[in-house]
């Protein structure tokens, strides 16, 4: 039905390259196209031999004229951006000089500054408008699914959401002493900067860790969890309106956090370049580059995943909670697609973005987040594709 373009070969990118290739009535042709072409030649004779047919590139995405080049050369009905965040801008670039949607799963971040806002991109918002074309921004799991949930709970279950609590439990064991379950950079920017939370109509900014919770996730068991700063609480605080607090957790072992602060003490996560026997080096990009590949993780991690939200509010006049949440298990997503779960919780919905706008389920023009359209074919997506959700309207509150 229509051809797609998928930019990075990654631990996300090639889970959702397996998912358009099971969903060939959708992408119909893809075309992957990455830094590393070996990488995506790799997969594509991994994959070839359905329907979808397969073509690779190697494009440097940081170059606006040669990804234009290669998207005069394919011509797909989309861009789906799977490499790193900071490409968002160079790629939103070349989609509206060719007047192509675009879809990514992480907001931009400028390589130099650990900051994680929508501001960049949702200066695109009128072009994209004029030229006609849609971006859709963050369609991962979070941010991505835990905007569609929250959509969703809007739709059917509130007349109003006062609070919004964003609970991601990684249970999985890879059995290293320490590793990321993606892109390392980008993880470890993610999670030693300052957290923060939103509250009564402003962000409020706390330390590194500061806020600790123990939660017991059912499927998982209890699990310590502490407050990080999350990109889609910026766009969550815009689009539910009335909404009086977001919060967003993430689970840690003591082993990962120890890992880290010495690491951070030593100097090693630092983004700032330095001088190495007259070369400059970052810090954080020479420890990626010593730490497990996130991809070789998949086949020795074992355990589930729990991500998904907890609200509060009123239906009717009368209070209302209400926890909806998806369980994966990183086995079972390697034996079907050779990743672990947090590849793969990430790949899925990406896939099923992608095919919302193929398919114009989704249509609007302009730059929008997930939250701003009809949650309903998604999460009816999410439960054929692989994420099936589960319900809970008397769920145990976070304090
Ligand atoms: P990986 O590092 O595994 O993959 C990134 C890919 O992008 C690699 O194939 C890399 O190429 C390619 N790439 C990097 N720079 C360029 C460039 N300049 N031009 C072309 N290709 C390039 O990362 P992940 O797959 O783990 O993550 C992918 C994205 O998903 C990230 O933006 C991440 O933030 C996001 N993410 C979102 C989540 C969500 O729930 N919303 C959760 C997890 C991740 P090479 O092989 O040469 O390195």
């Amino acid at each position: 039905m229509g051809k797609a373009l998928i930019i990075g070969c990654g631990g996300v990118a090639s889970v959702a390259i397996h998912k358009c290739c099971q969903n060939s009535e959708v992408f119909s042709e893809i075309m992957i196209a990455s830094r590393t072409k070996s990488k995506c030649d790799a997969l594509k004779a991994k994959l070839d031999g359905g329907k979808t047919i397969i073509h690779t590139a190697q494009v440097d995405a940081d170059h606006v004229d040669e990804l234009i080049a290669l998207i005069d050369n394919f011509k797909p009905d989309l861009v789906l951006n799977l490499g790193l965040p900071y490409q968002d801008l160079t790629i939103m670039d070349a989609c509206l000089a060719t007047k192509t949607s675009y879809v990514d799963t992480a907001n931009y971040e400028p390589i130099d500054t650990a900051k994680f806002e929508y501001s960049w991109q949702w200066a695109y918002r009128e072009k994209f408008e004029k030229a006609g074309i849609t971006a859709l921004l963050g369609s991962g799991f979070d941010p991505g699914v835990t905007g569609v949930f929250s959509a969703y709970a809007m739709k059917h279950y509130f007349d109003e959401i006062h609070t919004i609590d964003i609970l991601d439990c990684n249970a999985g064991d890879h059995g290293y002493p320490f590793a990321t379950n993606f892109n390392p950079e980008i993880n470890i920017r993610e999670v030693s900067a300052n957290g923060s939370y939103w509250e009564n109509g402003k962000e409020i900014e706390t330390k590194p860790m500061e806020i600790k919770r123990v939660y017991n996730f059912p499927q998982v068991g209890e699990k310590d969890m502490y407050l990080l700063h999350h990109e889609e609480i910026e766009s969550l605080a815009l689009n539910i309106k009335g909404v009086k607090r977001i919060r967003f957790f993430m689970t840690f072992g003591q082993s990962y956090l120890t890992h880290l602060k010495c690491l951070e003490n030593v100097g090693m996560t630092s983004i700032v370049p330095i001088d190495y026997n007259g070369m400059q080096i970052v810090p954080l990009q020479f420890l990626k580059a010593v730490l497990p590949d996130p991809a070789s993780l998949g086949p020795r991690t074992k355990g589930k995943t729990n991500i998904g939200c907890i609200y509060t509010g009123l239906k009717d006049g009368k209070e209302v909670s209400y926890y909806v949440y998806n369980v994966c298990d990183h086995e079972e997503c390697y034996r079907e697609v050779e990743s672990q779960a947090i590849s793969y919780t990430t790949g899925v919905p990406a896939m099923i973005g992608a095919m919302m706008l193929m398919t114009g389920k989704w249509n609007k023009p302009g730059v929008h987040n997930i939250e701003e359209f009809d949650p309903d074919p998604f999460m009816e997506a999410l439960n054929k594709w692989g994420l099936p959700w589960v319900e809970d309207f008397a769920p145990t509150m976070v304090d």
